[in-house]
């Protein structure tokens, strides 16, 4: 029989016992923040969990990770540290064993209704970048930008392609987004013209979490670089269109993209996704030594956009798409990125890229489901080109085991008019 909990886990909660993704939350508005893991409808607080003395094993016997407002303490621990904790807590909540089951005082303080809590940016990121790993979402791309012919860049099949994103502008799911302003491309001879966004768009992503990093000039080896992932969130990288079309050449993303991105709450761990892992794209070329790994291993997560249109009820589905269709892997990724020597530190984001599948309703954002704009998406008796100011966008992703999930929760963002 499968590993069932003394708490009630629905069969469709995306926060089964096999899930136990880790976030950091306040019980009550003015707490001090703590790490936690979801199990059902409740978050099970590992500060009172470590206070108890239950995090027994010999790494984090006497560790303060869970006394902690952010988790990259936990994330420098690495692998044992993060499989004792795993292992610890299915004990705990698991149906057949006491310890927390039958004492109703621990229970009280460590199982707090996950409707009452405040959840915050689980992680200090240092450091934040993001990939361009989907070969639909570049093809697109670049067929939309530069035409049919060899719509992707030679380099792309060769190397992960990315740029360095701005940490700062990282917030919790929940929180509203302006509507950057700035220029846009000019038409004709004339100024280019400067205002609020008239492109905003959302970019469906995921991003790796990372772990123990690695020293200066010391690259990670891509057969190694799994021990440096903690796990995976989801991850709107919110995309003004027009103002990056203007200023991208020749460096790149800069003010389209810094002025928000969004995480969801909670970091669903590689241990917790290892059942739903899948092949990766065959890749031809051959990737370089450097980057070809013994495994080459996706994540089989099905993924949802939904947009709620400003003033309406209810939302509506504007594209399904999977992990898996990734053709450079998060170890490629992460392999890739300190080949040159540079380092990663506990904490630091590695977004994907806009995650797209083949088929045309299985597209990461609106500049391809619009082709830039030049059709409508129908949305709930209304239409879009891009996003308007009162738009809520919500993504959604899970794994689906045999009568239980292994789920993320939601990641969602509402558009608020420019700044005066
Ligand atoms: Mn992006």
């Amino acid at each position: 029989m499968a590993l069932q909990s003394f708490i009630e886990v629905k069969p469709d909660s995306h926060f089964s016992i096999h899930n136990l993704p880790y976030g950091v939350f306040k019980p009550q508005p003015d707490s001090s923040p703590r790490p936690g893991v979801a199990i059902g409808d409740y978050v099970l607080d590992l500060s009172e969990i470590a206070k108890a003395g239950l995090f027994n094993g010999p790494i984090l016997k006497d560790s303060d990770c869970f006394l902690q407002p952010n988790l990259n303490k936990l994330l420098a621990l690495g692998k044992p540290a993060w499989k004792d904790a795993r292992a610890t807590l299915q004990r705990l909540l698991s149906s057949t064993e006491a310890t927390l089951r039958d004492n109703a005082n621990l229970r009280q303080k460590a199982l707090v209704p996950m409707g009452k809590v405040e959840m915050i940016l689980p992680i200090a990121i240092g450091d934040y970048t993001d990939f361009f790993s989907s070969m639909h979402h570049a093809k697109n791309c670049g067929t939309i930008f530069r035409g049919p012919q060899n719509p992707v860049p030679p380099n792309w099949f060769h190397l992960p392609i990315a740029y360095h994103g701005r940490a700062s502008s990282i917030v919790i799911s929940g929180t509203d987004i302006i509507r950057p302003r700035g220029q846009g491309p000019p038409s004709g001879n004339s100024p280019p013209p400067f205002g609020p966004s008239q492109k905003l768009d959302f970019e469906l992503e995921m991003a790796a979490v990372v772990g123990p990093g690695n020293e200066l000039g010391k690259p990670i080896d891509v057969n190694q670089a799994a021990d440096h992932i903690f796990g995976v969130v989801l991850m709107n990288d919110w995309s003004a269109r027009d103002i990056q079309a203007w200023e991208y050449v020749p460096l790149g993303p800069f003010l389209g993209k810094s002025f928000g991105t969004t995480i969801s709450p909670w970091i669903v761990t590689l241990d917790a996704l290892e059942p739903f892992a899948c092949d990766a794209p065959k890749q031809d070329p051959q990737p370089l030594p450097y980057l070809a790994e013994k495994i080459s291993k996706n994540y089989d997560i099905s993924l949802e956009v939904q947009i709620k249109p400003a003033g309406q009820q209810d939302s509506c589905v504007v594209t399904r798409s999977n992990f898996k269709h990734l053709y450079w892997t998060l170890t490629q990724q992460l392999a890739h990125h300190t080949i040159n020597g540079c380092n990663l530190r506990p904490g630091d984001l590695l977004g994907t890229g806009t995650i797209s599948g083949p088929e045309p309703d299985s597209l990461g954002c609106l500049l391809e489901l619009t082709w830039n704009g030049t059709k409508q998406l129908s949305l709930n008796g209304t239409t879009r080109k891009f996003l308007e100011d009162g738009d809520e966008v919500i993504f959604t992703g899970f794994c689906k085991g045999n009568g239980y999930c292994v789920g993320f929760g939601t990641c969602s963002g509402k558009i608020l008019p420019s700044a005066p």
